[in-house]
């Protein structure tokens, strides 16, 4: 009696060193997106596709604990100076960047001015007040054949974060592509 050794497929419990579960390359494919526009094969025929969105539906101020607040400065009309908006205190500042309107920057009250954390905030306040958040948008696509045989790419299904802030990068663009695509990827 012949032995026959069965090898069940690869799982991402026991699928060890050489990650090559359907979970695991799928991952490794995913980790390609990187910028707006990027699409990558999965294991089954399908695909996905990273866009970066702007996202006009979110502002700085509603964040006021992350960035403090802002508001768009006005000269008083007497001895020109700068009117510092109600609710803004001494701590406020008035910053002007690129091609926007000078504007008061009310910091966060626990972000001690003159530290390094307090000098990156303004960095990223400068920012997005000039560009804005953004939405990171992924779609699985799959491309069928219509009955002519010619194939169409739709759009099975999408999924997306929004609120993200502007020039978003690195580890935490991956990190939310990786949970965006989640569900598609394998168990
Ligand atoms: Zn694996």
């Amino acid at each position: 009696m012949a032995i026959h050794e069965t090898t069940a497929a690869p799982t991402p419990e026991n699928c060890g060193p050489l990650n090559q579960c359907e979970r695991c390359r799928n991952l490794t494919a995913v980790e390609e997106l990187r910028e707006s526009g990027d699409t990558v094969e999965l294991d089954n025929g399908r695909a996905i596709r990273l866009t970066i969105e702007p996202d006009y539906d979110t502002e700085l101020n509603d964040f006021p604990d992350c960035y403090g607040l802002v508001e768009f400065a006005r000269r008083n009309r007497n001895y020109g100076g700068w009117v510092r908006p109600e609710g803004f205190d001494g701590n406020a500042e008035v910053m002007s960047c690129g091609n926007s309107d000078p504007y008061w920057w009310q910091p966060p009250a626990d972000v001690k001015r003159g530290t390094e954390g307090f000098e990156k905030l303004r960095r990223t306040v400068r920012e997005l007040v000039e560009f804005g958040f953004v939405g990171v948008v992924v779609e699985l696509r799959e491309t069928l054949s219509d009955s002519h045989g010619n194939p169409h790419v739709v759009t099975v299904d999408t999924n997306s974060l929004w609120g993200i802030e502007w020039g978003v990068t690195g580890d935490y663009l991956a990190g939310t592509i990786r949970d965006l695509v989640d569900g598609w990827i394998g168990e």
